[in-house]
């Protein structure tokens, strides 16, 4: 594939904000001397997908085509790739480019990259400027940098729960390791979402006494299934009471505008709350006395950088520790998307790239 030739490709795509996603055929750049050409096998749907198909974010270019939780097999290599192997099951996140210059890239931080991180999709490539487009696919290329190893522990049944990893896994793992969670410490998850009930079994893995604060009073016994010790109706204002003053850390993953004053309140003195929910419209802002009398604190965190998402794959591999999948043809996706808003899906779906494969024939789009 070096050399002239563009790789054709099936994908799903949106092309305007209020417009369904649809079958879209487009080119893949030729394959660079660093890049790894993937075929892809599963590709995870992150609620950040929906929050950019819909231009939630007021960000998004069109078309635009979803997905940075992916799973595929090593399809070529560039001249210059000698760290993978054709065949090879590999992950591809959040990101596919950074400046690899900056203080954070040097810090392997490439998603603060000061220039700007390149995301996997709706981002502007660094050599051509093109739009990139994500895991709704049958293929993508990526500069090796930014391919991840899948841990020989996986086996092939495995793959569908491993790709959430790539994203609500990481997203939740680097914000626990940064504020140093472990045997000690007693820490809240709020939202049983991918990105919640991940973030309940990496804390759980790192030996956190964890609590799961929840609107939904169907997902109590999944809470505790998952590995919370407790599991909380977060509208209930008694239960809330009982918990004041006593949270070391607590990672919110709601996924819409809330009042924070009542997780705040459940911090310890020095405590933090990390958001790592990015609604389409501000939270309140919190009262500004909850945060002084105790010096709690509110932070953000954005995925994670590729030797830390490495590190997560590899800590996942060690404790057995997948998302709980739904897997869906591409066909099911507009479905899935509203399913989701409702919160209607245990706890993750994953599109098997499989059914793309079988649009290639009847696609008529062509994005030149
Ligand atoms: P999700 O699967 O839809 O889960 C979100 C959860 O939030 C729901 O399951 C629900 O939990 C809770 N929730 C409460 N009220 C809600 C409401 N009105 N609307 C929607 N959810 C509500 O989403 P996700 O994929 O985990 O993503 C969560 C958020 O993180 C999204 O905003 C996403 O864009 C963002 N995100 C951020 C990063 C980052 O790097 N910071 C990375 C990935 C995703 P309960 O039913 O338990 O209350
Ligand atoms: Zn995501
Ligand atoms: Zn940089």
């Amino acid at each position: 594939m070096e050399g002239d030739l563009m790789s054709q490709v099936t994908g799903y795509a949106t092309q305007e904000a209020t417009a369904p996603l649809t079958p879209f055929r487009f080119e893949r750049r030729k394959l660079r001397p660093e890049d790894v050409q993937i075929e892809i096998l599963y590709c995870g749907v992150c609620h950040s997908d929906l929050h950019t198909a819909r231009n939630e974010w007021k960000s998004t270019t069109y078309p635009c085509v979803p997905g940075h939780e992916i799973i595929g097999k090593v399809l070529e290599l560039g001249k210059g790739v000698t760290s993978f192997k054709e065949g090879e099951i590999v992950a591809v996140g959040c990101l596919v480019d950074s400046c690899r210059a900056c203080q954070s890239c040097q810090e392997n931080l490439e998603q603060y990259c000061e220039q700007g991180p390149i995301f996997t999709y709706n981002s502007h490539g660094r050599h051509d400027q093109t739009v990139t487009y994500g895991g709704y696919s049958t293929q993508i290329i990526v500069d090796k940098k930014f391919v991840l190893h899948v841990p020989k522990e996986f086996k092939e049944k495995d793959y569908p729960g491993v790709a959430p990893l790539l994203c609500a896994g990481i997203t939740t793992y680097s914000p626990l390791k940064h504020w140093k969670v472990g045997k000690e410490s007693k820490v809240g998850v709020v939202g049983l979402g991918g990105l919640g009930h991940m973030a309940i079994k990496l804390a759980h893995a790192m030996g956190a006494h964890v609590t799961l604060f929840t609107t939904s009073a169907n997902k109590v016994e999944d809470g505790k299934r998952l590995g919370a010790n407790e599991v909380v109706l977060s509208k209930n204002v008694e239960e809330m009471e009982k918990h004041k003053n006593s949270f070391d850390f607590i990672l919110n993953t709601v996924a819409a505008s809330h009042n924070l004053d009542p997780f705040i309140q459940l911090l310890k003195r020095d405590g933090t709350m990390c958001l790592v929910g990015a609604p389409e419209f501000p939270h309140p802002s919190p009262t500004t006395a909850e945060l002084i009398f105790r010096r709690r604190k509110i932070g953000g965190s954005l995925i994670g950088g590729i030797k830390e998402t490495q590190e997560m794959l590899d800590f996942c591999a060690k404790h057995s520790i997948t998302a709980d999948v739904e897997i869906i043809p591409i066909e099911k996706i507009n479905e899935a998307y509203e399913r989701m808003i409702k919160s209607d899906v245990k706890y993750r779906f994953v599109i098997d790239n499989a059914s793309l494969k079988k649009l290639s024939t009847h696609s008529s789009n062509d994005n030149k």
